[in-house]
């Protein structure tokens, strides 16, 4: 990507000033062929809608999605229906993208039908051998999504996404909504798919032991910008930007919805409607000084193909365990 920005909102009625949010500002990346590349952060920082903007489920405010060098965001409906076929999306949440009233076959078979000239007979053929790919019984084919379990359905849904023959899948949260004994399941299962079908695998996840063992580059993102970018060993090994070590100190705590949250230690993300000046993670932050909240700080080239967007994290990463405080 180039300098993806997406705003939301900012159209402008007659009685209301025009506000906008930007959930993503400025970022740029780049994800290699056939590598899994995560995005980690707390929920509303910009993740899913970074992970929508690069298959083009959105387009961006500014800036420029690339594919093969070629602006995703700049082609016509139906040269995206033909990259569609390349780019594929898993969602959150397998009980509702799934369509309730198609069978289990049916779902998978619908893209085929759209972007490949598989006949009839082969097309069931493939319902076939993709619910055996993803650990279900090609009989499954004739029944009803609400007749599964969210990680069976989760199956379906990746099923569904390997129809037609993607070189990238983007999964947004993949396995968050499911039970944690499930997920490993589910996980192990993206990996094999993505050596057997020579994936690129995108994940979005906010928990940062869900991608932990299958990553190889992570981006933490906060507030809608990419604060480091690092091989992961050497993220898990030494975080440099205090975000990141907070994220991975933090205490796992229940949340109304069932899953943990990591923000314990760090108190509430601020809205994005307005964002801290300078650097945005300055008033969580331990190590924050009269520069941050000044200054935004540019992403700096670490090595190791590493990139951190702090002021002092050179300073920072002398200290192996600065001190953990809690925000005022
Ligand atoms: Fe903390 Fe300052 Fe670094 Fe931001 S720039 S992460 S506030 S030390
Ligand atoms: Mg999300």
């Amino acid at each position: 990507t180039r300098a993806v920005t997406k705003r939301f909102g900012g159209r402008k009625s007659l009685f209301k000033p025009a506000t906008s949010v930007s959930a993503v500002n400025g970022v740029s990346l780049t994800i290699k062929r056939g590598e899994t590349f995560s995005i980690v952060g707390e929920s509303g920082c910009g993740k899913s809608t970074l992970a929508r903007l690069l298959v083009r489920l959105l387009t961006p405010s500014d800036g420029a999605v690339l594919y093969d060098g070629n602006d995703i965001s700049a082609l016509s409906e139906q040269e995206m229906r033909r990259l569609r076929k390349d780019l594929q999306f898993v969602f959150q949440d397998p009980f509702s993208s799934l369509n309730p009233r198609m069978t289990v076959g049916a779902l998978i078979e619908e893209p085929m039908k759209v972007h490949t000239a598989l006949t009839r007979t082969e097309r069931r053929q493939k319902v076939a051998e993709l619910l055996n790919k993803v650990g279900l019984r090609p009989a499954f084919a004739n029944r009803y999504p609400h007749e599964f379990s969210g990680g069976q359905r989760q199956r379906i849904g990746i099923a569904r996404a390997l129809a037609s023959g993607p070189k990238v899948i983007v999964g947004d949260e993949p396995v968050s909504a499911l039970d944690v004994s499930v997920q490993a399941q589910v996980i192990n299962l993206l990996e094999d798919l993505k050596s057997e079908f020579d994936l690129t695998l995108i994940l979005i996840a906010h928990d940062l032991a869900v991608i932990r063992h299958m990553s190889d580059r992570v981006a933490v993102m906060y507030l809608g910008e990419i604060v480091e970018l690092a091989p992961n060993d050497a993220l898990f090994d030494k975080p440099l930007h205090p975000y990141t070590q907070a994220l991975m100190r933090a205490i796992p705590i229940a949340s109304p919805h069932g899953r943990s949250m990591k923000a314990a230690l760090l108190g509430d993300v601020p809205s994005p409607l307005d964002p801290p000046s300078g650097c945005r993670f300055h008033p969580r932050c331990p190590h924050a000084t009269d520069l941050c909240s000044r200054e935004k700080p540019t992403p700096a080239n670490v090595a190791g193909d590493r990139t951190v967007a702090c002021h002092h994290w050179e300073k920072i990463a002398d200290d192996a365990q600065p001190p953990v405080q809690e925000p005022p």
